[in-house]
């Protein structure tokens, strides 16, 4: 019996939400005395995972999974933990995971978890802590059912490095054709540019920027930063921004370890979806904008005269 997770791969490379998913599992596993075993789907180099406590990993390498399918990946999962027989699955909160974890909980027969933010309170009873309400509370759910699923929120435990040695097997589950009844014929990616979902650092604007012709600095700021960029609903009703950059509440969420607000007052839709990040910095010319009550620095100033000084200055670091 091993805990299981599903370690997320692009391009052939793993998610830094695998590797968290990874740490979080081996602190688990040692509190059960058992160990963890990934699932991959068409990864490539799988051992990077033993550094952080992955003992054995099942390869899944099949051409009819180089997109994502719910279904049938789903159904991959399902088949691990049972030739595992895993009584934990831990998955993350990624979009796709999203989509999936109740899927496998289902096929499991399993209970599940979303949005979990710690280790376990206690493992027998299973008892653990998950956010509420937009990230505005904690609440302890206990999983009584024999098989449990767990939703790893992103960024809420981090990397730990804990070097095991690592068992390799190939593994070639069955995959039912309804499955692939409906499938994604091709992917055209945005390049060049850090995703919000995969970002540690975002630089987000709102109508505070007065028009899309302005955007140039927060670009360049994200770019400074390595970050990505991102911004308030009205701002992509409008038009200025593409709906893709949209977060909040009613948009993506964000769990970065920085979140750079400027000209966005901090309504609660918007904070609702943002309020997982670690650090939020503000910059509004209105020392009343709401967004101050929950930031952890705040520029009171006008962002056309800080945010230039801000790339200046970082651009000698
Ligand atoms: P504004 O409210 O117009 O604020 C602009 C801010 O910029 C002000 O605080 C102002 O002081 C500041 N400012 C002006 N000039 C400058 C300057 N030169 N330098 C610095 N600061 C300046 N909103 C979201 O963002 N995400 C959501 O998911 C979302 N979902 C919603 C769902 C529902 C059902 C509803 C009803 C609303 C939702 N909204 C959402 C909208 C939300 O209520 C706010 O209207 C919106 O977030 C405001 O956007 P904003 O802060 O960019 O604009």
């Amino acid at each position: 019996m091993s805990i299981l997770i599903y370690a997320e791969s692009s391009e052939g490379k793993f998610k830094k939400v695998a590797l968290e998913l990874a740490s979080y599992a081996k602190k688990v596993a040692d509190s059960m005395g058992t160990s963890v075993t990934a699932v991959t789907i068409n990864a490539g180099n799988t051992e990077e995972l033993s550094k952080y406590g992955v003992s054995k990993v099942l390869n899944v390498s099949n051409d009819k999974l180089n997109n994502f399918n719910a279904k049938a990946y789903a159904d991959v999962i399902k088949q691990a933990a049972e030739k595992e027989s895993a009584k934990v699955i831990v998955l993350s909160s990624t979009t796709d995971s999203k989509y999936l974890s109740p899927l496998v909980a289902v096929n499991l027969n399993a209970g599940f978890a979303s949005n979990v933010v710690a280790l376990p309170e206690s493992t027998s009873p299973f008892q653990v802590k998950r956010t509420a309400f937009s990230n505005k509370a904690f609440n302890v759910t206990e999983i009584s059912t024999d098989v449990k699923v767990i939703g790893l929120a992103k960024n809420s435990f981090g990397l730990v490095e804990d070097s095991v040695s690592l068992a390799e097997e190939v593994f070639s589950p069955s995959l039912n054709d309804v499955d692939f009844g409906v499938k994604v014929e091709n992917v055209e990616k945005v390049t060049g540019k850090v995703t919000i979902a995969d970002a540690e650092i975002v630089v987000s604007a709102g109508r505070g920027m007065k028009g899309p012709e302005n955007w140039g600095m927060i670009e360049e700021l994200a770019s400074v930063l390595g970050a990505a960029t991102a911004c308030s609903k009205p701002v992509s009703d409008i038009g200025w921004r593409p709906h893709s950059e949209h977060v909040g509440q009613t948009g993506k969420p964000v769990a970065s370890n920085l979140y750079i607000a400027v000209g966005i007052s901090g309504a609660i839709q918007h904070i609702a979806g943002i309020n997982a990040s670690k650090v939020k910095v503000v910059i509004n010319t209105d020392a009343e904008a709401p967004f101050f009550k929950v930031a952890d620095y705040g520029i009171v100033g006008d962002a056309f005269d800080v945010v230039p000084k801000l790339i200046e200055k970082l651009k000698t670091f």
